[in-house]
């Protein structure tokens, strides 16, 4: 079965092989079972279902949010010789005529709609004739961008839960392929629920890039722009971009870099939406063309944008989820040759994140309960993306751990405490030296458990520092419990504790503009008196670079 697919690759696409993650999606669905494939943009998805829809008698339907990519993929099918349609409301209501005509009549192997259409009931009774006895038959139908069904992702849309009841209300069950370049656990186990799939094969791959090395910087507001005014001029031959937070940001570091790396013949472009779309499209050229090796912007920038030669991504500020920062850092080094991501951080951007949660307009396509559930998911994600920041454990194993890509590296990703790792991430290049810790873990357990979770993380810190801040004074709490308990520890290290326990569950950070931290799920381990004398807490401390990176 798969030989004659690899025919048909051949045939069609004029490719010699699948590459691993493709074969196992074309053997699931030609063997008539579910399946649910996550990969990455440019791992080769569309091919997994084309190339069954070639294969199999009767129609392949895709259902795809993207409209105004549809046809673009038809006109690609299209002159590989396949017989492939669309039906969208981009086109007339006679247009959409003709096409279903031609459909019933068998003319097509493969249909793009949109998941809206799935509710229209002149759609739902023609995929009904499909299916019915001396109909054509309907081979697969292929879910595209499926995470959309899903609330815990990014990009939940409504309109896909209609996709289940449309797949019910046929009269024989199509196999059902779900595909997405972005689904955590949670999301996975939520498309196969949504869309009913029945133990469907589960493909993920592709997520890791090799030549990416991952680096993370904590540092102040000032001293980014420095760090980044300084790597760009050590970098001046390369194209790099610079990913803000802020179209304010974007404009005063553009300025900046511009008058530093001006008198080096380097002009420095700027892309964010507050500018006129002549300006960006401007801007966009120039980059593209090299005229501008630099782009400094917002995430408006980069869709649909394929510059082979980046050698650089930095953030300026932290992103607010993984799949953010890893689709934007991945625009770097799109040739294969070895490329650099830089993301420097603070305390600050995480406000900054919290605050944009707590004032972004609500969608109002959705019901009050699902925009709260919106709201408390975009502070998960922005959960992961603040453990991205503190661990000491390897940056990609991270990353393809969010992402259920373990198998990527080969290595051991089970956690921080692994001592293998990719050997190309500021971590894995860093030594760092285990520091016992355990009396300013317990000092910080046993103040949060006396008064009750009241404090956020840098007010625990400096009560048990003991220290003398217009906040202690404002609230008089220097006779709080725990003050000044390891006043001979230096603050920042007292933070770093609290921080770890936090990752760790042992502390829990409420959501919320103002977070507050209460005992977690395993502070039990450290409290409890039948543990007394068992609970140890280490950090690690950065030592050295064993290598510069
Ligand atoms: P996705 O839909 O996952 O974003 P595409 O289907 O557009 O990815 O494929 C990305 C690129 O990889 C395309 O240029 C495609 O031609 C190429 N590609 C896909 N499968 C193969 C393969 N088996 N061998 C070589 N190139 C492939
Ligand atoms: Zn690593």
């Amino acid at each position: 079965m798969i030989d004659g697919a690899k025919q048909t690759l051949k045939q069609y696409f004029g490719y010699d092989s699948f590459r691993p993650g493709q074969e196992r999606m074309v053997s699931a669905i030609l063997s008539g079972e579910d399946a649910l494939g996550v990969m990455p943009t440019g791992a080769g998805k569309s091919i997994c279902y084309q190339v069954p829809a070639l294969m199999l008698q009767g129609l392949t339907l895709v259902i795809s949010p993207l409209v105004s990519l549809m046809g673009d993929q038809v006109r690609a099918l299209k002159e590989v010789g396949a017989r492939p349609s669309y039906l969208n409301s981009s086109l007339t209501p006679a247009q959409q005529n003709t096409v279903l005509k031609r459909a019933s009549e068998g003319w097509y192997q493969i249909m793009y709609v949109a998941p809206e259409r799935l509710s229209d009931p002149r759609f739902v009774e023609f995929a009904q004739r499909l299916v019915r006895p001396g109909g054509l038959g309907l081979p697969p139908i292929a879910v595209d961008e499926a995470h959309c069904i899903s609330q815990w992702g990014q990009d939940f849309r409504p309109s896909y839960l209609a996709i289940a009841d449309f797949i019910n209300a046929l009269p024989q069950r199509p196999v059902v392929a779900a595909f997405t370049a972005t689904a955590t656990n949670r999301v996975r186990d939520d498309i196969s629920e949504m869309l009913g799939l029945h133990s469907p094969q589960s493909v993920v791959t592709g997520f890791d890039r090799a030549n990416l090395s991952f680096n993370v910087e904590e540092m102040g507001d000032k001293a980014k722009a420095t760090w980044i005014r300084d790597y760009a001029l050590a970098h001046k031959d390369e194209s790099g971009i610079v990913y803000c937070a802020t179209r304010k940001a974007v404009d005063e570091l553009s300025d900046e870099l511009g008058r530093v790396l001006g008198p080096h013949g380097i002009r420095v472009a700027r892309y964010h939406a507050g500018m006129g779309q002549q300006d960006r499209a401007s801007e966009q050229a120039a980059f593209i063309a090299d005229a501008a090796p630099l782009m400094v912007a917002t995430n408006a920038f980069g869709m649909g944008i394929d510059k082979p030669n980046v050698r650089y991504v930095i953030h300026h500020n932290v992103p607010e989820s993984i799949e953010a920062y890893y689709q934007e850092a991945g625009r770097a080094g799109r040739d294969g040759d070895p490329a650099a991501c830089y993301l420097l951080w603070n305390g600050h951007d995480f406000s900054l994140r919290r605050f944009f949660i707590e004032k972004d307009v609500p969608d109002d396509t959705l019901s009050p309960e699902e925009r709260e559930f919106a709201r408390q998911n975009r502070y998960r994600l922005l959960a992961q993306m603040e453990g991205y920041c503190q661990t000491t454990g390897c940056l990609r194993a991270y990353i393809l751990r969010y992402f259920g890509d373990e198998g990527a590296l080969g290595i051991e990703t089970g956690g921080a405490s692994s001592s293998e790792g990719c050997g190309n991430c500021s971590n894995c290049l860093t030594r760092y030296e285990v520091e016992d810790v355990t009396d300013v873990a317990l000092a910080a357990l046993r103040m949060v458990a006396a008064t009750g979770g009241r404090f956020g993380k840098a007010l625990v810190a400096d009560v048990l520092h003991g220290a003398n801040t217009e906040k202690i004074r404002q609230f008089n709490l220097f006779d709080a419990p725990g003050y000044g308990a390891v006043g001979e520890v230096p603050l920042k290290r007292i933070k770093e504790v609290v921080d770890q326990l936090v990752g760790c569950g042992y502390l829990v950070q409420s959501q919320g503009r103002f977070p507050v931290v209460g005992l977690g799920p395993r502070a039990d381990e450290a409290l409890a008196p039948q543990h007394a004398g068992e609970f140890t807490f280490t950090v690690k401390k950065r030592a050295s670079k064993t290598k510069s990176a």
